[in-house]
């Protein structure tokens, strides 16, 4: 790709319209460098700042240099004689500055020849003239190019027809194939334009219900036609104005300025399909140990130890209020922790603390209960189980202290959209999805856990929405949990719309396979025994992965072999005759266990994780072996096991052999590492099978971390380095005739996973509720339509082109 050098004599003005031209291809556009003003802060060019902005952006492909006006120009001339080390041809154009830095922009992002961008820009004053009648004959105009041979007619659908972001995604859909492209405007009878020039796109001046022709010639014509075709036929991604938060009148100040960071990030992304509709509760922000204060004077201590039974008494009430609400294992867990709210040890500790200490009666609480939380821990067994409920009520009696909203997830009877800055997995573990109809997130991530968890719920979510917070608590809103659109106060008419299109699943009817019946089996991930109703209720073949860490993060200490073998037998018993893959404890990063996480890691994502755990912890290991094989023994599923976070072929060999020493025959290794993926055919020759954590590959080949909001642009399956990754694990199955699935949440992109077929994978195992979809498309296409896809979405340049060439390539309009 071509760099752009922008030369102006206002450094406002260049950033101004750097930033403008750049939201019209977001991430993917061109390297751009700005030489502007002549130092401190004085309006004026200076030779020496163009050379180093040319240098800046240097590349083999070239250099274009845009200038203002006068001495912009003399400048970037002079610039030329001081430049020594440019990699390719620098070229300085007479372009308009802000309309042809726009049109330098998106036709450099298409992967454009520095002349064709150069052309472009030059010829980009001319949808203005066209518009005021005012054209000038002797401007370059695009050239149209060889005759057709295919050509379709398609109404334009999206509110504003070809304005300026429907006009770059068309130049960016068309580039990625070996065709020219024309469109004509049917309305106007104006004459056909290429589809690779912007501005003479944007002179077709086609509104919305304008009949566009557009024709194409070339090896790829009718795929292209297809791409266009397909953009045309979603307007654009604007009929619904996916991924765009609509703010409340309230957050409608918010300085541009922040509102494009938004979008440059990522922006709102739906990491959880469905629709829900409903009144926002925020989940309180986590309580911090209240700060020390000044000791309290002896005639303040009465009154504060009065306010501490206060506030147990009403704890309790509360619990047990919402113990009548509820039936069986919870409401006996409710009553018992009420019953800990008042316990006399726990608060005649804390009155003790207030009279004879003077502490601050939070303070006294916080105390008390850490001296009771030590000794349980000490204790160890039963009682260390009971250390996140003592917690529980030593947070709920604080907040109450201090007039805060009690911790821990909203207490509601009625259904709710969860709005939380971010959310723990053993919050959103405990969300009941009748009542909790979506979560909405300002961090994390596609892959974040709370992700994968909300989709095990199948509860619709949205991450990465960096202003939800400011949504008023009550709004009423629409969450779209798959183009992560949320609307903010709804008419009446699109509450309906919604509620209505909330209802609709598309279903599986048990057999994976594509239109030309080549096999896939279709899985379920599972987290836990209570996940199984779902896989089972959605028609899954079988379990791809059982994340067993899920059953134990409520525990203080490793659970025994007897209470293991008692999870994955109910686990097991579900899928008799059928594959169950389960994956040894994958703890650590965003799933601690307190029983075998290491603490303090300056980075626990690249630290003691996954299988590493075993190193220190061995016997942990053995003890999950030994539970599994017995539980595989008493049960009829065909069970496989696999190990996390493999990056050595010694690490499978070792797991292998640890397998083996408990008698499990099926041994299988994840590759979530990308030293995993390269080296997948020495892995493949030591295992039977190997499963894709493409959550993890993801955030490791890309160095961005799955829980971060703002880096979820990285974190993304389609990005093509992400995928090659994928292709080489992929080669190694196909090289050593092993299995190799999918089981992280790629596989439940229905694009993807034909993509993931075509590359060879040959199972998907994703959340129950993902199954139809995936299916639906699998059934579309044949297994040689998804070979010749994947064969050129992988040698795309952005995860952008990947997509947007899939789509082209596999969905029917
Ligand atoms: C993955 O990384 O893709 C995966 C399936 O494992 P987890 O999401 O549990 O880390
Ligand atoms: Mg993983």
């Amino acid at each position: 790709m071509i760099g752009i050098a922008v030369v102006s004599h206002s450094p406002r003005l260049a950033q101004s319209a750097v930033d403008l031209a750049l939201e019209m291809v977001g991430a993917e556009g061109p390297a751009i460098a700005i030489a502007a003003g002549a130092g401190d802060g004085v309006t004026g060019t200076d030779a020496i700042k163009v050379a180093e902005a040319i240098t800046e952006v240097s590349s083999p492909d070239g250099v274009l240099v845009m200038m203002d006006l006068g001495s912009a120009v003399m400048s970037a001339e002079m610039a030329l004689e001081f430049l020594s080390d440019a990699d390719g041809p620098v070229k300085l154009t007479s372009a308009p500055f802000v309309e042809g830095l726009m049109a330098a922009v998106v036709r450099a992002a298409g992967g454009a020849s520095l002349d064709d961008v150069e052309r472009e820009a030059r010829g980009a004053l001319q949808a203005k003239q066209t518009h005021l009648g005012d054209d000038d004959d002797e401007l370059p105009g695009p050239q149209a190019g060889p005759a057709a041979e295919h050509s379709i007619e398609v109404a334009l659908r999206n509110p504003h027809g070809l304005h300026a972001r429907p006009v770059a995604m068309l130049v960016t859909a068309v580039s990625a194939f070996e065709a020219t492209v024309t469109v004509a405007n049917v309305r106007s009878g104006g004459l056909p334009v290429p589809a690779n020039s912007p501005t003479a796109l944007l002179g077709v001046g086609a509104r919305q219900g304008d009949t566009i022709s557009v024709a194409a010639a070339g090896r790829q014509a009718r795929e292209a036609l297809d791409a266009v075709n397909a953009l045309v036929q979603r307007g654009f991604g604007e009929l619904e104005t996916p991924g765009a938060v609509a703010v409340p009148e309230d957050c409608a100040a918010r300085p541009d300025r922040e509102r494009s960071s938004e979008a440059s990030s990522g922006g709102p992304i739906g990491v959880s399909p469905g629709l829900a509709v409903g009144p926002i509760v925020r989940m309180p922000e986590p309580l911090a140990e209240p700060a020390p204060a000044p000791e309290l004077t002896l005639n303040e201590r009465a009154e504060a130890v009065d306010r501490i039974e206060a506030a147990a008494a009403s704890v309790a009430r509360a619990l047990i209020d919402k113990a009548n609400r509820v039936s069986g294992a919870a409401r006996e867990i409710l009553e018992v922790t009420s019953m800990m709210a008042t316990d006399p040890g726990l608060i005649g500790d804390a009155r003790a603390r207030v009279t004879d200490d003077g502490h601050t009666p939070e303070r006294a609480v916080w105390a008390a209960v850490s001296d009771i939380t030590s000794i349980f821990r000490e204790q160890g067994g039963l009682l260390a189980e009971r250390i996140p409920d003592l917690h529980d009520v030593r947070n709920r009696i604080v907040a109450e202290l201090l007039g805060r909203p009690a911790p821990g997830l909203p207490d509601r009877a009625e259904p709710y959209v969860l709005v939380a800055r971010d959310l723990a997995p053993a919050d959103t573990a405990l969300i009941d999805p009748a009542l909790c109809r979506a979560i909405v997130t300002v961090e994390g991530g596609p892959t974040s856990h709370t992700a994968i968890l909300a989709r095990a719920l199948g509860v619709p979510a949205v991450v990465a929405a960096r202003h939800a917070l400011e949504i008023r608590e009550g709004s009423v809103v629409i969450v779209d949990g798959t183009t992560g659109m949320i609307v903010v106060d709804p008419t009446d008419e699109q509450v309906a719309t919604a509620e209505q299109e909330s209802g609709r699943v598309v279903a599986f009817d048990g057999t994976g396979r594509t239109l030309d019946g080549h096999r896939v089996q279709l899985l379920a991930n599972v987290a836990s025994p209570d996940s199984v109703a779902a896989a089972l209720e959605a028609n899954a073949e079988g379990v791809g992965l059982f994340r067993t860490e899920f059953c134990f993060l409520d525990h203080e200490e490793a659970p025994d072999v007897e209470e293991q073998v008692a999870a994955y037998r109910r686990v097991f018993a579900a899928f008799p005759g059928q594959k169950v893959i389960i994956r040894t404890l994958d703890a650590g990063a965003d799933k601690p266990l307190a029983f075998v996480t290491a603490e303090d890691e300056a980075n626990p994502a690249l630290g003691i994780r996954g299988y590493r755990t075993a190193w220190r912890s061995p016997k942990l290991l053995d003890s999950q072996l030994q539970a599994i094989a017995i539980a595989a023994a008493a049960e009829a599923a065909d069970v496989g096991v696999m190990a996390p976070m493999i990056a050595t072929v010694d690490e499978s060999i070792e797991f292998a052999s640890r397998c083996a020493d408990h008698g499990l025959r099926t041994v299988g290794v994840m590759i979530e590492t990308p030293a995993a993926a390269i080296t997948a055919l020495d892995i493949l020759q030591v295992v039977d099978f190997a499963s894709l954590g493409t959550n993890d590959l993801a955030q490791y080949t890309m160095a961005a971390d799955r829980l971060a909001g703002e880096l979820a642009l990285l974190n993304d399956p389609w990005q093509p380095a992400v995928l090659r990754m994928i292709r080489e694990a992929c080669r190694a199955g196909v090289a050593t005739g092993k299995p190799v699935g999918v089981c992280g949440e790629a596989a439940a992109d229905p694009l993807l996973a034909a993509i993931l077929v075509g590359l060879g994978v040959t199972s998907l195992s994703m959340s129950p509720r993902a199954l139809g979809g995936v299916a639906e498309l699998l059934r579309s296409v044949t297994v040689e339509q998804c070979r010749d896809a994947a064969a050129t979405v992988v040698a795309a340049s952005s995860a952008t082109m990947a997509r947007t060439t899939a789509a082209a390539l596999l969905v029917r309009a």
